[in-house]
């Protein structure tokens, strides 16, 4: 259903072309005309045809030998109109032309880019070819247009075997002097000349007199014989909900519990927070514990409002009970890119490996990746020492360790008279080769315990000796006059991403 959204595709011969490159058109401000031709000066624009665009770059791509495909949407859009039903008819049709160009230029509304970049970055697995967004901020044939100067340097980023450039495998975003990671990027001016900033990663590249791509932050090239394969399906039966001063709980219920969804984004204030009012919190643990209506435990992804920075849930009280609720973390995801990854993981991944696939980076949509580890302590222990042990997977490294943290909530020690007694937490680590380490996290008095019934703890220097993949890593609990309880342990271990 998806390839008969676009035209049968035509290809122009140039003769002895270096490089061929389709250009896929779906409209945008670059193709755009008078809404009204009788009123040719009107500002009210609306999208023309690709051969009408074209008009205005005549032998585009024959100065560089670039052969050029020609594929457009029957009906291009306004890209406020773009859906995710066009993001899965452009996957399509790349993987379908995949093998007859040696790159993609899309051409696109900016209001939607960020979008529909974070999109085609999830849906192409094994992409090996650029896949070049690009439009602009004046009509094409304007005279002030920079759709020229746009559409011209993304068909040599993807035609780059006529012109020395590195074959840059992934989908970026192209405009006026900088290539960006797609779904990096977030669309922050409406009239600039650079209306795109990637806030949490650099440019891939700058675009001047020369194109200088930096090769080094690049995806790499997928395994040899692999072939791009484009994913058929999103689940878009999703809610956002914007965290705002004067929310109420019933709304938040309204939104994530009296709806039949899939999933939603919370997005938070600062590094993850939300009101913490118990009753917000107990709309939250419904939804991830019992999911709406009759629908399964709700994935929840918590992203922030902030355009740089990230979210750690845990760090303030305001968002320790998401964290608790089993919120998943959207770390330094934009928004654009949080929302493609909800809809992408969702027909992907079982009910129970959704958490981890949303914390876990996919395309390099973030810097870091969290592993959130619960330890399943046994509820009927009441001996001196209770413990639970989990068993870490995951691909870091000893330099991956970026930040851990250990959190205990509702610790408790039973029996002699509270002041008498001492609380005790150590990490013990087995490794794959059999050695063992144990490292004491914190020693509280009794006294100090009901003050202090949740602890949380930076444990990064520690984790960074024993934490590694295949480690079993063990909490321990000891309680010293009296069996120390505690409701949950978990441990939040942010590693780095593997290029
Ligand atoms: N409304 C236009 C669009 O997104 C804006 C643009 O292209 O810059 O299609």
């Amino acid at each position: 259903m998806t390839a008969s959204l676009f035209e049968p595709l035509i290809v122009e011969p140039v003769e002895g072309a270096r490089a061929r490159v389709c250009l896929i058109y779906t409209g945008g401000t670059i193709g755009m005309v008078p809404a009204n031709p009788d009123n040719p000066s009107s500002p009210n624009l609306a999208p023309a045809s690709l051969q009408e665009l074209l008009r205005y770059v005549p032998g585009l791509g024959e100065q560089e030998r670039i052969e050029l495909g020609l594929l457009s949407l029957r009906e291009p859009v306004d890209s406020s109109s773009i859906s995710p039903a066009h993001w899965l008819a452009m996957a399509a049709a790349i993987e379908e032309h995949y093998d007859d160009f040696d790159g993609f230029v899309i051409l696109h509304g900016t209001d939607t880019m960020a979008f529909t970049t974070s999109a085609l970055s999830f849906l192409l697995n094994d992409l090996g070819k650029p896949v070049v967004v690009t439009g602009s901020q004046l009509p094409i044939r304007e005279l002030r247009t920079d759709g020229i100067h746009n559409l011209a340097a993304a068909v040599s980023i993807a035609g780059y075997p006529a012109n020395d450039l590195p074959c840059v495998p992934e989908v970026v975003l192209c405009f006026m002097n900088k290539v960006f990671r797609g779904n990096r990027v977030t669309k922050v001016s409406s009239a600039s000349w650079q209306p795109f900033d990637s806030p949490n990663y650099p440019p891939l590249g700058r675009i001047g007199a020369q194109i200088r791509l930096r090769e080094e932050l690049l995806r790499p090239l997928p395994e040899a014989g692999r072939r791009v394969r484009a994913d058929r399906e999103l689940a878009t039966n999703v809610r956002v909900v914007f965290f705002h001063p004067g929310m109420s709980p019933d709304e938040l219920r309204d939104e994530l519990l009296n709806a039949e969804i899939e999933g939603a984004i919370l997005l938070s204030y600062g590094s993850g927070n939300g009101p913490d009012a118990a009753a917000f919190m107990q709309v939250v643990r419904e939804a991830t514990m019992e999911g709406p209506g009759d629908s399964p435990p709700l994935p929840i992804l918590n992203v922030t409002q902030c355009p740089e920075g990230r979210v750690e849930m845990g760090l303030y009280a305001a968002s320790a009970g998401l964290l608790e609720a089993g919120v998943a973390s959207g770390l330094d995801m934009t928004f654009e890119a949080a929302l493609a990854k909800l809809y992408w993981v969702l027909p992907r991944f079982p009910v129970g490996e959704r958490r981890a696939a949303l914390q876990r980076d996919q395309r390099g949509e973030q810097n870091e990746e969290l592993h959130d580890i619960r330890f399943a302590l046994d509820p009927g222990s009441t001996g001196p020492i209770t413990s639970a042990e989990h068993v870490l997977e995951g691909n870091f490294g000893r330099q991956g360790v970026r930040r851990a943290y250990l959190r205990l909530s509702g610790l408790a020690l039973a029996g002699e008279p509270a002041s008498a007694g001492v609380a005790r937490v150590s990490l013990r680590a087995r490794g794959t080769d059999g050695g063992t380490a144990e490292r004491l996290v914190t020693e509280i008095a009794a006294q100090d315990l009901p003050r202090c019934g949740s602890i949380y703890e930076d444990v990064t220097a520690l984790a960074r000796d024993v934490a590694r993949p295949g480690v079993a890593l063990q909490v321990q609990l000891q309680g010293e006059g009296g069996a120390l309880s505690c409701d949950a342990v978990s441990l939040a271990l942010y590693t780095d991403v593997r290029r």
